[in-house]
């Protein structure tokens, strides 16, 4: 007979199978144990037919990569810590020294600083293009062009760009395109195949979706985690091997909470959509404003773009900035931010707590390019779900900061 601690550890009892329940059940492991030899040999770690080590997966992570596949339209997903480290993880297992990556000028920022640091003492060069100027990407587009990045709209400046356009002229010169999704979330658009309802094309979209899970699957600012999508089984693998090589983990219980949240995905995005152009067109009517900077209100940056790929009642995150005018210096825009109180101040989106960031954005921007015009100060707000007429009074009384007392 086993000692009681060998029981600790080795017990016979085996739980019943079949228990059900509305939420998977939450599987944590490095190790995996087989049966025998012959299952360690015969185990692949590419295929979802069995397991082999945590890194490469678990039911719990396996049932997750399906559903965000799903959610995205595509058929493969990998799953690693963090969005950014989705964008990492799409360079390093497409790219070597001496290719060269395409950004959009507002992309996402961590990713510039990727290219501008380790992708270039790896010999990786990139070239900033107009975000909203198809000539100017397709004009960039060399022998060494490997990869191009799209995302509309960028998640600080809001312009919706010509993605489909974009991503056309990839196509047509046989570079791969790879898509940051985080915005739309899989809702607003299917980023495999643009366009939009019965008029979208199969395959007109990205090869390669990412998406920064950490924001609207999550839900609850408490999660970080990003996911690859894609449909084509070679860059699958492609996507797969250096998954293997380089050691990505997401935690099981990270994984349960993103269970947790996806079944609320929709109603959550369409309620923060809802209370951000709610906010928006108050705040446009407001004089402290020059612009309001939301995809789906007329007269903002690429509104048309983004008709066309989401539709004229199509969704939009509940995600827009605001440039004041430029009579209003920064230290009096920044009083107004920490006038606000239910907007806290912090970066990310997509959780229930309305944020509030100020951005210097000519620092952000290619000089070159030009493609920011604006003086004033830029605040981009993610709404949470507050009480949308309670986030409206709060706006108001921070705009009474903005005048303050000088
Ligand atoms: C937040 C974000 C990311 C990165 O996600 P993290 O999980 O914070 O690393 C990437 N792209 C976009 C558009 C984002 O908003």
């Amino acid at each position: 007979m086993p000692k009681p601690v060998t029981d600790l550890i080795h017990h016979p009892y085996q739980p019943p199978a079949g228990f059900a329940a509305p939420q998977p059940g939450v599987h944590k492991a490095s190790t995996v144990i087989f049966p025998n030899v012959a299952a360690i040999r015969s185990r692949d770690w590419r295929q979802k037919k069995g397991y082999t080590y945590g890194l490469h997966g678990t039911p719990t992570t396996f049932v997750l990569e399906e559903r965000i596949a799903a959610l995205e339209g595509g058929r493969h997903c990998i799953l690693v810590p963090s969005g950014l480290a989705a964008i990492a993880h799409v360079n390093l297992a497409l790219l070597s020294a001496g290719d060269e990556i395409l950004l959009p000028d507002n992309v996402y920022g961590p990713s510039k600083a990727l290219a501008e640091g380790e992708l270039k003492n790896w010999g990786i060069t990139h070239q900033l293009y107009d975000p909203m100027d198809p000539a100017d990407l397709e004009r960039r587009i060399g022998p060494k062009t490997k990869l191009v990045w799209i995302e509309a709209p960028g998640s600080v400046t809001m312009e919706f760009g010509p993605v489909a356009h974009f991503a056309h002229i990839c196509r047509s010169r046989g570079v791969t395109v790879a898509l940051d999704n985080t915005w739309g979330a899989g809702l607003a658009f299917n980023g495999f195949d643009f366009g939009q309802g019965d008029r979208s094309v199969p395959g007109s979209g990205a090869d390669i979706v990412v998406h920064a899970l950490t924001k609207y699957p999550s839900g609850g600012g408490d999660v970080l985690m990003g996911s690859i999508v894609t449909r084509d089984e070679a860059l699958h693998q492609k996507m797969k091997l250096a998954h293997m090589r380089l050691g990505w983990g997401v935690a099981g219980n990270d994984a349960e909470l993103l269970l947790r949240s996806l079944p609320s995905l929709d109603v959550r995005y369409r309620a923060h959509d809802r209370a951000a152009r709610q906010l928006a067109r108050w705040l446009q009517a407001r004089a402290e404003i020059v612009q309001v900077l939301h995809p789906a209100l007329e007269g903002s940056p690429g509104h048309a773009h983004w008709k066309a790929m989401c539709g004229a009642d199509g969704l939009a995150a509940g995600l827009f900035s605001v440039v004041f005018d430029e009579r209003h210096a920064p230290e009096r825009v920044e009083a107004f931010c920490d006038a606000l109180k239910l907007f806290k101040l912090g970066y990310s989106w997509g959780g229930p707590v309305s944020l509030a960031v100020p951005y210097d954005i000519p620092s952000m921007r290619s000089a070159a390019l030009g493609t920011w015009k604006h003086k004033g100060v830029l605040v981009r707000f993610s709404v949470g779900l507050e009480d949308v007429e309670d986030l409206q009074a709060d706006l108001a009384q921070a705009l009474g900061a903005l005048h303050g007392p000088g």
